[in-house]
């Protein structure tokens, strides 16, 4: 089936950067906005657009019937749903189906799996992916104690349909443990509406690092080798790069393909990512998202291939553009999540931008939808931009990012601009030596 006119249910960055993949193939768009950002940028760029509320995202980006009546309206025949909001809600694909309209991602069923965690681990340990030793299943207040002492000390208590590192508490020792698990739960009810948890092995010192795939749904799929997102403050990604500054050739291509041959099996349709954490030479999965990353750039930039491009492609029955073969790793990315936070205590900084002047030259991208005299609403995350930049070689990538981040201009509100400015002049980020725990140490370390 071909797709002529793609609605984007979503804003900001993402939206944007969605909407410049469907004009370079030449299909229409239709942007969605609250009454919050009707000025902003994915509104003026794209074709036609429809106001689908009132500002809270429930009411507006999260509101199923809204979006479905805006295709209606405007006729489109296919949702890209960018990430976050509705992009790993399977409930959204299912009407969109049965709407006949195309979502640009993989199957409601696959959706559902992935989704809820404990499923997702089964389903990859029966995908030959390795693991996080863990719970067979959900852990219950009676017997959390004996499959945390089979498991070892210190464990993790995880929400089931956890995301972005709610309802996670780690139990150093048993005496811990009875509080971490009914934290966790009545964290993860409030979170989510559901108060199931699981039980993992905590790792002390993992990286996190997350391998690209691409599925036709046909059962051809490709990998676009890894991320490395151990740079974390509260779970929550801030740097990522690719290549993973810890892996050599071999590793990237055994995992790649290890995640490549599961989702060939899955017959997996659309982008996803499958992350691990990494430690002693080992990969643990912990989760797959069915959907696009914040953190793509990177991937696209050593790779020279648009995820966006191919994520339309696989959804309008066109299957992949290149076969493994055909995909080279080139030089090393890394990207930085500008957020309208105050660099060391990360809370929120919204507000209007005064002047906005983006830096640029060879190997640099700017993913924002911000300019100046732009109000940024405070009812949505906090990222206003990504900065992407691409060297030959790690070392030029850093050196270029250096003098990247001393032409970035933002005033008028506080971003995480100055935290790259320290980070990029840190001698462990320069060799390339951290774990998950590094950045949150730092801040504690440098706290003013
Ligand atoms: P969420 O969906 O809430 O983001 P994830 O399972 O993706 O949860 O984990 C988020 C982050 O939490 C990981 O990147 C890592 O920093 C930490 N984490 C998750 N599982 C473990 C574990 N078993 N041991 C140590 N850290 C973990």
């Amino acid at each position: 089936m071909t797709i002529s006119k793609i609605l984007i249910a979503n804003r900001g960055e993402i939206a944007l950067r969605v909407l410049r993949a469907c004009k370079e193939l030449g299909i229409a768009t239709v942007a969605v906005h609250s009454t919050a950002d009707a000025d902003a940028m994915h509104v003026r760029l794209a074709d036609e657009s429809v106001c689908i509320g009132p500002p809270p995202s429930r009411d507006s980006y999260l509101n199923i019937h809204q979006i479905v009546a805006a295709c209606e309206i405007t006729g489109a025949d296919a949702v890209h749903p960018g990430y976050g909001f509705l992009s790993e809600n399977a409930k959204f694909a299912d009407i969109l189906d049965a709407h006949g309209i195309t979502f640009i991602g993989p199957t409601a069923e696959h959706i559902r799996l992935m989704g809820d965690k404990i499923t997702a681990k089964k389903t990859a340990v029966e995908l030959g992916i390795p693991v996080v030793p863990g719970s067979a299943g959900e852990v219950l207040p009676e017997n959390a104690l004996e499959i945390a002492r089979q498991i070892g000390f210190p464990v993790l208590i995880k929400a089931t349909a956890g995301g972005g590192g709610r309802g996670m508490k780690v139990a150093k020792n048993e005496a811990e443990l009875e509080e971490a698990v009914s934290t966790a739960r009545s964290e993860a009810l409030a979170a989510f509406g559901n108060d199931a948890v699981y039980m993992e092995k905590y790792l002390g010192h993992p990286r996190h690092i997350e391998v690209q795939v691409v599925g036709d749904g046909e059962g051809n799929a490709i990998h676009l080798g890894e991320r490395d997102c151990s740079l974390q403050r509260r779970h929550q990604k801030v740097w990522e790069e690719a290549n993973s500054p810890a892996l050599n050739v071999e590793q990237r291509m055994k995992i790649g393909q290890i995640c490549a041959d599961a989702m060939k099996k899955m017959k997996y349709r659309g982008a996803g990512t499958i992350e691990f954490l990494y430690e002693n030479g080992e990969f643990y999965f912990i989760e797959m998202n069915t959907r696009l990353q914040v953190e793509h750039p990177i991937t696209e930039a050593i790779t020279g291939i648009d995820l966006v491009h191919e994520q339309i492609r696989v959804a309008s029955g066109a299957g992949l553009s290149v076969t493994q073969d055909e995909i080279t790793f080139s030089g090393h990315a890394i990207e930085c999540r500008i957020n309208a936070e105050d660099p060391r205590t990360f809370v929120p900084s919204p507000g209007t931008i005064t002047h906005f002047h983006a830096p640029g030259g060879l190997g640099v991208r700017v993913d924002s939808g911000a300019y100046a005299g732009y109000k940024i609403p405070p009812y949505y995350d906090s990222l206003i931009g990504k900065l992407i930049v691409h060297g030959r070689t790690r070392v030029e990538c850093m050196m270029r990012l250096r003098r990247v981040l001393d032409e970035f201009v933002v005033d008028g509100i506080k971003t995480t601009l100055p935290l790259f400015q320290d980070l990029v002049a840190n001698q462990d980020i320069a060799n390339g030596d951290y774990d998950i725990h590094w950045l949150e140490d730092y801040l504690a370390r440098t706290a003013p």
